[in-house]
């Protein structure tokens, strides 16, 4: 039986072990994917550190994976061997239960899978995915460097297009890290008048080049207060990981803005006078389904949206995931698996 390599996590808080497995079967509406790259991301440490109770070890976590289609279980249509195709967070749907049927297929009432959390992921040559949760990758997207966009890029790309702005808008992009780096070029892109928000001044330039108009420096200026004298953001996409941070921005938001949380912090405090006097809201934004990932790669690919990561071999993914929560890496951290 032909072999796979894998990283896995044991037990609760790791560490990874390397592990040689049989290449798993795909069941049916299953694809098998050989694994070219996958990303390491923030929402890994949910399955390293059991944040939700019904995970089960052992588990290879991933959810940024790009790969080839290696085979196609029993009733998959639509995909063929050997095509590219990327998986993130969305682990499938089942497409007739009452949310599907209302386009909201991400809250599917019967599937409940989560890429790398309830079911094994990429920090592996292999996986298996359900055909629902799968995305067509442009073949000449590069897959190591692209990995990122069906979790980092479709959070991003997904959340602003959804917050009601529209071209030369003003809208804050709320940190210059994993997330916010991308989410400044897909604003920019997008046609938005795109503010970067970060902690000191560093990443201006940075900000600048990605395609932010303005940048402010939240270190030294009251972000909601910068915000309002540019007349009020009408989207404020919030990527940080410090609910405190979210709170100073949030009265930064203008006449019927809308602030996207896509980080998640906990328990959030907003005023409600800086919400009420102008009509502005504070939304949640799940990342997105297949289709939504299949959006973000053609964007990516049509307007050279690029990622920008630091590469480590698969067997080096216990370094990866240190050096992702160290929080230092310029901007995101994916494995590749022919390394
Ligand atoms: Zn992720
Ligand atoms: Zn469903």
């Amino acid at each position: 039986m032909a072999k796979m390599r894998a990283m896995v996590i044991r037990e609760r808080g790791g560490p990874f072990v390397a592990e040689e497995r049989d290449v798993p079967v795909p069941g049916p509406e299953e694809i098998s994917l050989r694994v070219q790259a996958c990303g390491v991301c923030h929402s890994d440490t949910v399955t390293v550190q059991q944040l939700f109770p019904f995970i089960q070890y052992p588990r290879i976590p991933g959810h940024e994976g790009v790969g080839v289609v290696e085979a196609l279980g029993p009733g998959v249509k639509g995909f063929t061997v050997g095509e590219r195709v990327g998986v993130g967070w969305f682990g499938g749907m089942c497409g007739y239960c009452g949310h599907c049927r209302r386009d909201a297929g991400f809250a599917c009432e019967n599937v409940h899978e989560v890429t790398g959390v309830s079911r094994d992921g990429g920090y592996a040559t292999h996986m298996i995915a359900l055909a629902s949760a799968v995305a067509h990758f442009p073949d000449d997207l590069d897959p190591v460097e692209s990995a990122p966009l069906p979790c980092a890029g479709v959070t991003t790309f997904n959340a602003l297009r959804h917050t009601g702005a529209g071209p030369g808008d003003l809208v804050a992009m709320h940190g210059v890290g994993g997330l916010g780096h991308l989410g400044i070029q897909f604003a920019a892109w997008q046609g938005f008048r795109t503010v970067a928000v970060n902690r000191g001044s560093d990443k201006e330039g940075l900000a600048k080049k990605l395609g932010a108009s303005d940048y402010i420096d939240n270190a030294t200026q009251d972000p909601a207060k910068a915000l309002t004298a540019m007349g009020g953001a009408k989207a404020i996409l919030a990527t940080v990981t410090n609910n405190e941070a979210m709170q100073a921005i949030a009265g930064g938001l203008g006449a019927n803005g809308m602030m996207m949380v896509i980080g998640a912090v906990g328990p959030l405090t907003v005023n409600s006078f800086d919400l009420i006097g102008k009509s502005a809201g504070v939304r949640g934004w799940y990342s997105g389904v297949s289709r939504d990932s299949g959006d973000t790669l053609a964007f990516s690919k049509l307007n050279n949206v690029v990622s920008m990561n630091e590469i480590y071999p698969l067997e080096k993914a216990q370094d990866a995931y240190d050096r992702m929560l160290s929080g230092k890496a310029r901007f995101r951290v994916v494995l590749r698996m022919d390394a």
